[in-house]
């Protein structure tokens, strides 16, 4: 393996995922597996066939190219939806390859029909409704007119689904909105259904409405960051926590991604001297270092500097200094006999400590979702049993 780092994708944790969240929407709900962002990170090359393996056939992408990516690996009978950004002449090739995609504009849809006549299959179509977030959606005076196109080309239509996102469902704070969402969506469903407008699904929900807001399950749900084994928020973990039966006794949710590397050399640094550039770190005591052959162009975030910490012999190193572009120190003068080529820990477990990836977020103030979105594309992603 030439790469310097590698992520491992936990088999065992993504099968417990699935099953739990499954459970909570219940059995006849279609699960979508939500992979923009390079599967949160995970790769989807990697990711879709281990989705594939527990049962997950519908896979939610942002754009044609993640879609094509996506087409690649997966099977023959699992079905993509395009959430976001389409250009017209790339809708052919999404059509002809029965790709579902988010209808928004009135100019999409006929964009749509327009494709659909020419490639000889029927366009397959989310109609995503305005109902507060003010992002993408149809704005509900154009309703009409929508539904007036439908009708009159229905042999270039096929209503997958009429659905809607909330506008931050993982916080409290949003509350009200979120109700009026709901509330919103439950009108504007009926009134395109008094129209004659009836999907093969209704849906709303994502991770966080799903498990805070069980009415907003519909028929679908579109799960992203939960079945990576992370929660929306400390909020959402609580209210979960709180009100099953486990009583804080186990977090039913298993992280999936590890981030590992190797030590690259080690040091000794004499009291009084600074360590790497600069002087932000000063060297108050005799102490050993071990180099990180990681820096932020790999995705560590220059935040992590004299503050994040890694896992070495399944024990706590800081990192001392600034992280560079490629490299960074850790204080190893705890843990005896580090030497160049032992496993480094950047997020996942090692012995009994864990790095999870929400303290490693709350550290370079970034979020579970920007920082597994983050990790390079390069980096080589593996499968493993379950990662210890
Ligand atoms: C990203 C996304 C999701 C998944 O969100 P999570 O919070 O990760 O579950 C669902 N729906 C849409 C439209 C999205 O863009």
């Amino acid at each position: 393996m030439l790469q310097t780092s590698w992520i491992e994708l936990d088999k065992s944790a993504l099968k417990k995922n699935i099953r739990y969240l499954q459970k909570r929407i219940g059995r006849d709900t279609t699960f979508v597996s939500v992979i923009k962002g390079n599967a949160y990170g995970h790769g989807i090359e990697e990711f879709v066939p281990l989705a594939e393996e527990n049962g997950v056939h519908n896979f939610a992408v942002y754009d044609a190219y993640e879609a094509y990516r996506a087409l690649q690996v997966k099977r023959r009978d699992s079905h993509l939806i395009i959430l976001g950004m389409l250009d017209a002449d790339q809708m052919e090739w999404v059509i002809d390859n029965e790709i579902a995609f988010y209808i928004f504009t009135y100019e999409r849809l006929e964009a749509a029909i327009a494709t659909a006549r020419k490639v000889k299959k029927k366009a397959r179509i989310h109609l995503e409704l305005e109902t507060g977030m003010y992002r993408t959606g149809l704005e509900e005076e154009i309703l009409a007119e929508v539904a007036n196109l439908i009708k009159k080309n229905s042999r270039y239509l096929y209503i997958e689904g009429i659905c809607t996102h909330y506008a931050g469902a993982e916080s409290i704070a949003n509350y009200s909105r979120v109700h009026e969402q709901y509330a919103c969506f439950q009108r504007l469903c009926k009134a395109l259904k008094r129209r004659g407008i009836i999907p093969q699904y209704y849906h709303s929900a994502c991770s966080a409405a799903a498990l805070i807001y069980p009415d907003t399950i519909m028929d679908l749900v579109r799960f992203g960051i939960a079945h990576y084994g992370l929660w929306p928020s400390m909020e959402t973990k609580m209210k979960n926590l709180l009100s099953e039966d486990s009583k804080f006794t186990r977090d039913p949710l298993k992280t999936v991604l590890s981030w590992k590397t190797r030590v690259m050399s080690v040091k000794k640094v004499q009291r009084g001297n600074f360590i790497n550039y600069g002087n932000a770190f000063l060297a108050t005591k005799n102490m050993s270092l071990a180099t990180i052959p990681i820096g932020y162009y790999h995705g560590y975030n220059r935040s992590l500097s004299n503050f994040g910490y890694v896992l070495i012999h399944g024990r706590k190193a800081e990192v001392v200094g600034m992280v560079n572009m490629n490299m960074f120190m850790v204080n190893v003068s705890n843990i005896p006999a580090v030497k160049s080529g032992d496993e480094v820990v950047l997020i996942g477990r090692q012995g009994d400590m864990q790095i999870t990836v929400a303290s490693f977020s709350e550290l370079s103030n970034m979020v579970n979702y920007e920082l597994l979105a983050r990790l390079p594309v390069q980096i080589p992603r593996h499968v493993v049993e379950s990662a210890k």
